[in-house]
């Protein structure tokens, strides 16, 4: 049972039908879904509302517009997974376009890398989730970039420990064969990048099997069919794992 607060937490946060369309009509990803799934992604688009926060950085002011944008489009990764997948974190961090971003690196002799550098977004280990707006509004329009669905997805890949490209799969899916479909795929890649053959996912993914596992889930959502017909055993483990009931 829901309780009052619960309920009313909600009907505060559910969106203007009519604004929520328009967004959905704004994104190829999300105009293509059913009415059905598009009436279940209104529901999820609430609930990531009503459960999360949205920060903005980088000296914008942050419209309800872009982040009804922002959770609907967080809402596509969980549309049958449900928002508890998104426990892991709490708040949404929003910069106007690409930021900079601190990072630490370890090299192969120890040395400690520190600096910063350009990024689209970033998921921090339990932290907050930061995007760059313009990239959100570059997403999910049926070319293979999705900033929000790749940030999502790294939240997703360490609810269970590490991230590492091995989310917790559901029950009746073969962790064994989900390893080794990412493993010779991730290797494919990597070979290819090695030999200058042309690279048959983003090379970004070849950055390591958690990163792989995120562009694998941007091509998903983005480009389907084209996962479908150039790696049908990835797009086939990534379906039991995004979309359980279909
Ligand atoms: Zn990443």
């Amino acid at each position: 049972m829901m309780s009052w607060f619960r309920k009313r937490r909600l009907a505060r946060a559910r969106p203007d039908e009519h604004v929520f369309a328009q967004v959905v009509a704004e994104f190829p990803v999300l105009a293509r879904l059913s009415p059905d799934q598009q009436s279940c992604l209104l529901e999820r688009t609430t609930e990531i509302l009503a459960d999360k926060t949205f920060q903005a950085a980088g000296g914008m002011a942050l419209e309800d517009d872009e982040t009804l944008i922002v959770a609907t489009m967080a809402a596509l990764p969980v549309l049958e997974l449900g928002v508890d997948w998104y426990r892991g974190f709490h708040t949404f961090i929003i910069y106007p376009g690409e930021f900079q971003a601190e990072f630490e690196e370890v090299d192969e002799d120890g040395v400690v890398h520190r600096g910063r550098d350009l990024r689209a977004g970033e998921a921090w280990a339990h932290g907050p989730v930061v995007l760059g707006l313009d990239e959100v509004l570059a997403s999910g329009r049926g070319e293979g970039y999705n900033v929000v669905v790749h940030e999502l997805a790294h939240q997703i890949d360490q609810l269970n420990g590490d991230m590492d490209g091995f989310p917790p799969l559901h029950r009746g899916m073969d962790r064994q064969q989900w390893v080794d479909v990412f493993s010779q795929a991730y290797q494919r890649l990597c070979t290819e990048l090695e030999q200058g053959l042309e690279p048959s996912l983003d090379p970004y993914a070849a950055e390591s099997p958690a990163e792989f596992f995120a562009v694998a889930s941007e091509f998903y959502f983005d480009v389907p069919e084209w996962l479908a017909e150039n790696h049908p055993d990835l797009h086939h483990q990534l379906k039991r794992f995004y979309h359980p009931t279909r």
